[in-house]
């Protein structure tokens, strides 16, 4: 007979185990991978952005804005702070409300382990997932080990397999498809979080900048972002960029502002009233890096004192609002989360329970909820499977 469990969670990453530690004894989670919280282990650069203290509804995306915010508040980032800390793990704030481990992000692998296994979850690695039916009241999951088929069975299931970023670390749309098998929604995924990619005379442009960095506001469909960019050989990355990212869509124009803080022009009228012998280049190399000055400043008077008020401003109209079509993206190969997912209008914002469909359940990124960088994507996995595992102890 097949073992029954109080819960089958699909999926060991920062969802899937959260939602584990709080589901109850007798929850199973499965994860075809060898280790469980493989992004966990790889993110903010082996340190883990683990949360962002200024972590509101306000910066996430998702088709209903309303959908984040009960899971949000009723576990917010100081509840996971709280945690981290019970666990005697390092922390700092790096920039803009950014938290990380001061040691490596395996320890907020290993907490959650312990956490689980605190709980009495179990965790099956290494483990396919071969199908998934639902009759009478309990799911039926069928797993595959080194061959070995075995059924369990669950009245609660949950799909925390994440989204479609980075295949190459196991990523499949497995929790999409089983939210299709029991009639949820499953809107258009795209890659967020990703470097913008050029072509033709745009990209030889900025190829040619290829490791030039400069604080930027990068503006795409209402969003602006203040972080800084980064010239590839690709186009253009960097956080600001990536933020960006997740707002641009196919054929949408970005503008770049390279001087956000509104420096230049009153740098360059300053020089022409007291130095007016001096190159308008030389005045712009005190605020921007000597490469972007070389490629943008285009036809200027030798001397700034020669320039008329309109000149500069058009001078300076070249670094602040410097407008560029993308190509695209770089994709999920290097996106950091996946837009879009599975429909939040079937699901309950407080449980995370789909509503025709009692005892399943979606958390983290495969829901259509993506945050912006900083943080903000760990948070979502932590309140989304604190709700449902909260509820789904409830039962
Ligand atoms: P995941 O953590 O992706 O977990 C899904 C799990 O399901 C995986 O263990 C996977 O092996 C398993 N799985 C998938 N398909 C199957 C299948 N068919 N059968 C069985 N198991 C399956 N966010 C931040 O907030 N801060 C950061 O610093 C940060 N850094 C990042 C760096 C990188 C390089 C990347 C790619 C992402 C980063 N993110 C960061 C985003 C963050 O990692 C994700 O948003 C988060 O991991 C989503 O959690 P999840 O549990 O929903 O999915």
């Amino acid at each position: 007979a097949p073992r029954t469990y109080r819960a089958v969670v699909l999926g060991a990453g920062a969802a899937g185990m959260m939602c584990a530690a709080h589901a109850g004894p007798g929850t199973l989670v499965v994860d075809h991978a060898r280790a469980p919280g493989e992004k966990i282990r790889i993110s903010g650069g082996g340190r883990c952005n683990f949360t962002n203290l200024g972590c509101t509804p306000e910066r996430f995306l998702s088709a209903n804005p309303h959908f984040c915010k009960s899971a949000l508040s009723r576990y917010t980032q100081w509840d996971f702070i709280e945690l981290v800390d019970r666990h005697g793990i390092a922390w700092h704030e790096k920039t803009l409300g950014q938290l990380f481990c001061d040691g490596r992000a395996t320890a907020i692998v290993t907490m959650l382990r312990d956490e689980m296994a605190a709980a009495g979850a179990e965790l099956r690695l290494s483990t396919e997932v071969i199908g998934v039916d639902h009759a009478d009241g309990l799911f039926g999951v069928t797993l595959e080990r080194e061959g070995r088929r075995e059924r369990v069975e669950a009245p609660a299931l949950v799909l925390a397999t994440g989204g479609l970023s980075i295949p190459k670390m196991g990523a499949t749309g497995l929790a999409y498809r089983i939210a299709r098998q029991f009639g949820l929604g499953v809107g258009e995924t795209r890659p967020g979080l990703v470097p913008l990619t050029f072509t033709g005379a745009v990209l030889e442009g900025l190829a040619a900048l290829s490791g030039v960095a400069a604080p930027a506001r990068v503006t795409t469909n209402g969003a602006g972002f203040d972080e800084a960019l980064l010239f590839t050989h690709r186009g253009l990355s960097g956080p600001a960029v990536l933020q960006a990212s997740s707002y641009w869509h196919e054929g949408a124009e970005i503008t770049v502002d390279l001087d956000p803080e509104g420096r230049l022009l009153p740098a360059l009228r300053a020089a022409r009233a007291s130095a007016g012998r001096r190159a308008p280049a030389t005045i712009l190399s005190e605020h921007l890096p000597q490469r972007l000055i070389a490629a943008r400043a285009g036809e200027v008077a030798a001397r700034v004192g020669d320039c008329a008020d309109a000149a500069l401003e058009a001078l300076v109209a070249r670094f602040r609002d410097w407008r560029l079509t993308p190509a695209g993206t770089e994709g999920y190969r290097t996106a950091e989360v996946t837009l879009g997912g599975i429909d939040t209008d079937g699901l309950s914002s407080k449980t995370m329970e789909a509503r025709a469909c009692p005892g399943l359940y979606a958390i983290g990124e495969a829901v259509d909820v993506t945050g912006w960088l900083g943080g903000y994507n760990f948070q979502w996995a932590w309140s989304s499977g604190w709700a449902a595992g909260t509820a789904i102890a409830a039962r």
